[in-house]
């Protein structure tokens, strides 16, 4: 098959040919499902919104005394002299072109066209076009391709006719598309020539109205320009127009599905006077902070109305967002509803279970009876535990992913909380929500805080509240970096210092990015250069064998131990027993232990921005000031020292979240781990296009308020539907 055949328009269909057609019954079988195996590319629109990951030039003109060797060039030259004669080895000729450019003389040379020497003479002048190759030390031009001005025969139809052409034909810039072993850029542009040349009907997505206040350019334009451009300000207004596009097509998308959220009935939960709210209240031991009373405030008003709240509340660590979660669960029970607190982990829904039975104090856990419901609880607990939930008689069911589990069903299932929102999918979130006969109130608490981009483009569908300030009391952590590779002598001082710490009977931990060393396969040679990472078990090993920590009680808590073990560790740890935690970071979210001092964070470059960060947040909880030494032998000025640095010179967790942000790459910022899947942002770039962003929801919330069927927009509507029909569909945020 040749490629100009696979991409051979299907006459038949042409005339109805739009961004909904199958790309199948335009180009043809093969390309399309060369496409769709590659890019999931169905439709005519997928193909056109299948953007040129960059443009090239075919040549900037080279002069003939100054050539690149292997490289594309474009010269400009007159010929001086056409020679054909015999090959010596082989049967056939050679015809050999001398061009000159007047600074310069190079060769051309055609193997068996005897052709060429009639089409060219001397005298005449054109553009060359061709891979510069050495041959004996004389730099020439194997078949390049050529336009000779003002003579009417070329080898490329498109090819210019005279000089001024010619520089328009170079500048002209080439869309490179993604492309894969199995379909090149190449193939690409011709399936898409032969689509744009197809294509009859494509109507705007963005009203008129406003595509004139914005200067953008009609969708097919749009299109054409950014597929097909002639220079490159085509191309660059082309993607401006598509990337507002895009960006009001989400916002769209999610305004709508946040309205029809809104537009569901939920049970309006207010707490009832002298009830268990109020009794909490008036046991509480500290006074709520001004932050805490504002999006306590919120919530209270979000889940009295009866519209399902979908609030995400966002604080740093420790700054109290459990209480204010708890504070909603007894709104709930007040009015004879129940709460689910969804944990990422075992170790944390154990936590969250001793510290709300303790927050709620005897009588109060005895009337709500918080009940822990995990995928480890023995059969007969576990049954227990259901039991309670099903029947109503626990108001407070705090568990893992198994909650969500077909068998789980609650009596008045009224709110949904889910700690440490970034570890959960949206589909599971939503797994939950069904478990209502009513939809239930949903809060979201997250300690990484959210850029406001992000929080619109992932999160559009949430309202977001935000508790800046820390209770009073805090010390403040101090961070460090120690910089092994250029201060090996300050390994020593580390452990010196921690067990400083010990020693004023505080609890420390040191965080370790392996469990065990890396085994290596048979055969395997350990590259000397890529030293393994810190382990849980070698670092335990060294600690103990230590004689400044002879005394210390060090222990440790990982992944490969069982939930009970952990579960045995961290109340160990919680109670004092345990000296030192030697972990990886399954303690990083939600630990809270006021009398951990210290942490030593081993190879610390192994670990991400927002999660150092948050593995820092469990020290200094408590009235004594933490300490964070990050451990690294990333060297100075590499990326990865950046890192740590980075994390070191601020407490300020936005302003962290924003650095990483800038650190990633775009499709881990929407990754499958934050966002549930929805990664396929084309032009958009939540780092860059914020202020976009913003503007486009605007717009949204505007359109849909004045015409939410979108009825006047029909184009846009449309593009809303084919952004839900995506695969992503299904993890679009529901909220
Ligand atoms: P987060 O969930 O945001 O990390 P927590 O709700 O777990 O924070 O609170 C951390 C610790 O601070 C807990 O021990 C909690 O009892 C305590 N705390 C919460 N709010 C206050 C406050 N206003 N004043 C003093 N201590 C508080
Ligand atoms: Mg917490």
């Amino acid at each position: 098959m040749t490629e100009s055949a696979a991409v051979e328009p299907n006459a038949v269909s042409l005339d109805a040919v739009s961004l909904d057609t199958k790309l199948a019954n335009v180009v043809g079988g093969r390309t399309t499902t060369a496409l769709t195996k590659a890019f999931g590319i169905v439709t005519v629109g997928d193909l056109l919104s299948h953007y040129p990951r960059r443009y090239a030039r075919r040549g900037e003109l080279s002069a003939i005394s100054d050539l690149p060797l292997d490289e594309n060039v474009t010269i400009i030259a007159e010929i001086r002299t056409v020679e054909e004669r015999p090959m010596k080895a082989r049967k056939g000729s050679i015809v050999e072109v001398k061009i000159s450019d007047g600074r310069g003389i190079l060769s051309l040379t055609y193997f068996n066209q005897s052709w060429r020497a009639r089409q060219l003479a001397p005298g005449m002048r054109g553009m060359f076009a061709g891979k510069v190759s050495d041959y004996r030390g004389h730099l020439q031009l194997t078949h390049p391709t050529y336009r000779l001005f003002g003579a009417g025969e070329d080898d490329e139809p498109d090819m210019p006719t005279d000089a001024d052409e010619a520089k328009l034909w170079i500048e002209q810039p080439i869309a490179i598309y993604p492309a894969t072993n199995t379909i090149t850029s190449w193939q690409i542009t011709k399936t898409v020539e032969v689509v744009l040349d197809a294509i009859r009907r494509v109507p705007d997505p963005i009203p008129a109205a406003l595509r004139a206040e914005r200067g953008l350019l009609p969708h097919a334009t749009a299109l054409e320009l950014i597929h097909r451009p002639e220079t490159d300000s085509d191309w660059r207004r082309a993607r401006d127009t598509l990337r507002f596009t895009e960006a009001l097509v989400l916002q769209t998308a999610l305004v709508q599905q946040r309205n029809s959220a809104r537009a569901q009935k939920a049970t309006p939960r207010v707490p009832v006077p002298g009830g268990f709210l109020e009794r909490f209240d008036a046991a509480l031991p500290f006074t709520l902070t001004s932050d805490q009373l504002v999006v306590g405030d919120e919530i209270a008003r979000d889940i009295a109305g009866d519209a399902p709240m979908n609030r995400l509340v966002q604080g740093e660590v420790g700054s109290g967002k459990t209480v204010v979660a708890l504070r909603a669960m007894l709104a709930v029970a007040d009015s004879g509803g129940q709460a689910a607190f969804l944990a990422p982990t075992e170790v944390l829904a154990g936590q969250h279970l001793r510290s709300i039975a303790r927050a709620l104090g005897p009588d109060l856990a005895v009337q709500l009876m918080p009940t822990l419901l995990t995928g480890q609880l023995p059969v007969a607990e576990r049954r227990k535990a259901m039991l309670r939930a099903v029947s109503g008689q626990s108001r407070i069911v705090i568990g893992t992913h198994a909650l969500l589990g077909d068998t789980v069903t609650f009596f008045d299932l009224g709110l949904v909380v889910v700690d440490e929102q970034h570890r959960f999918g949206v589909d599971q979130r939503e797994a939950l929500r069904q478990k209502g006969a009513v939809p239930p109130h949903v809060l979201v608490l997250t300690a990484t805080p959210i850029p406001r981009t992000i929080a619109m483009t992932v999160f559009g569908d949430l309202d977001v509240s935000t508790i800046t300030m820390l209770p009073e009391g805090r010390q403040g952590i101090e961070t460090f970096v120690v910089p092994l590779g250029d201060k090996p002598a300050w390994a020593t001082r580390v452990w010196e210092r921690l067990a400083e710490e010990l020693a004023l009977g505080r609890q420390a931990f040191v965080v370790c990015p392996a469990i065990a060393p890396r085994q290596l396969e048979e055969g395997e040679v350990l590259d000397p250069e890529a030293r393994a990472p810190a382990s849980v078990e070698e670092t335990l090993a060294e600690l103990r064998a230590k004689p400044i920590f002879a005394s210390a009680r060090i222990e440790p808590l990982h992944g490969r131990m069982t939930s009970e073990q952990k579960d045995q560790a961290m109340r160990a740890f919680a109670a004092g027993e345990i000296d030192v935690l030697v972990a990886t970071t399954v303690i990083e979210v939600g630990v809270d232990v006021p009398n951990a001092s210290a942490m030593v964070v081993m190879d610390a470059d192994r670990f991400g921005v927002s999660q150092l960060h948050q593995l820092r947040g469990r020290v200094g909880r408590g009235g004594v000031p933490g300490l964070c030494l990050l451990v690294t032998t990333a060297e100075a000025e590499s990326a990865s020292r950046e890192r740590v640095e980075a994390v070191a010179a601020t407490l300020d967790g936005f302003e962290l979240a924003q650095v990483d942000l800038e650190l990633r790459r775009e499709g881990d910022v929407l990754g499958s781990s934050q966002s549930g899947g929805r990664s396929s942002l084309r032009l958009l770039r939540v780092v860059t296009d914020g202020d976009l962003i913003g503007e486009a929801r605007g717009h949204a919330q505007a359109l849909i308020e004045w015409d939410p069927e979108l009825d006047s927009v029909p184009a846009l509507r449309d593009a809303v539907r084919r952004r839900l029909d995506d695969s992503e569909r299904a993890s679009l945020t529901k909220g």
